[in-house]
């Protein structure tokens, strides 16, 4: 049986003041959580998550990282940084990276490759747009993003990724995939990291990301293949973040 994950992405939100009240609301009412928690966010925060989470079972994490160990990178922050700040996880490839800062599939396999190397746990995330679905694409483009992936690691690395499956069409729009149209999916990937490594496809928590909010986790978190969730829009309010904790315990 996997543990469930809740992966808040706070994307470019926050401040100092707003965070600590957030963590805070996080904090004081988490209790016993029956799932691995974590917060992803801006750069500049990880400071203050480490000094604000150390003593709790809450992890934390960057949202990118440079595919490059150091050097003249302006404007990049590495895996070594984000490791020094004590972060767990990273997200790689989110579709916002993809679309706005046009990250390729190769792009986001090496900056995998790269997090494993410096002990991070990779979140990568791959989706279809609304027209690639329509078209009936699903299916190639999730497995094509996934191959590139799975192209650079071996069967061990493998079992130390998550993955979040978000279609791009419902992030951020308040349409999420029906539970059984993202189990469909999730299923499809575990086949997929099963043709490489049956362990792994069987370790590998499969997060659905797309409009997750606390009155559809728990039909979405029931399913076979769906492992957790990346919540974006709802892991802002801490009492949002907690319900679709709640869900996943
Ligand atoms: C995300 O940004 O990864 C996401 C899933 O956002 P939202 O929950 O707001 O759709």
């Amino acid at each position: 049986m996997r543990r469930k994950l809740i992966a808040g992405n706070w994307k470019m939100n926050g401040s100092l003041s707003g965070n600590q009240a957030l963590l805070n609301g996080i904090k004081e009412e988490i209790g016993q959580a029956n799932c691995d928690v974590a917060v992803c966010v801006p750069a500049p925060y990880l400071a203050q998550c480490r000094d604000s989470l150390s003593a709790t079972l809450i992890g934390w994490g960057g949202q990118d990282l440079s595919v490059h160990e150091s050097g003249a990178y302006t404007g990049e922050v590495s895996a070594s940084m984000l490791r020094d700040f004590g972060a767990k996880y990273v997200i790689v490839g989110h579709s916002e990276r993809r679309s706005y800062h046009g990250e390729s599939d190769d792009a986001v396999a090496a900056k995998t490759a790269r997090a494993l190397r410096s002990g991070l746990v990779p979140i990568v995330c791959v989706g279809e747009l609304l027209s690639e679905r329509e078209a009936g694409q699903t299916a190639a483009v999730v497995g094509r993003q996934l191959d590139a992936v799975m192209a650079v690691l071996s069967a061990d690395d493998l079992a130390n990724i998550v993955i979040a499956y978000e279609p791009v069409w419902a992030i951020g729009t308040g349409k999420t995939a029906t539970p059984d149209m993202a189990q469909e999916v999730h299923a499809l990937l575990r086949k997929r990291l099963a043709a490489k490594s049956p362990a792994a496809a069987e370790k590998v928590q499969i997060l659905y990301g797309g409009s997750m909010k606390p009155d559809n986790a728990a039909d979405l978190l029931r399913m076979a293949d769906i492992d957790g969730g990346l919540i974006g829009g709802a892991a802002l309010k801490a009492s949002d973040f907690l319900a679709i904790i709640r869900a996943a315990s």
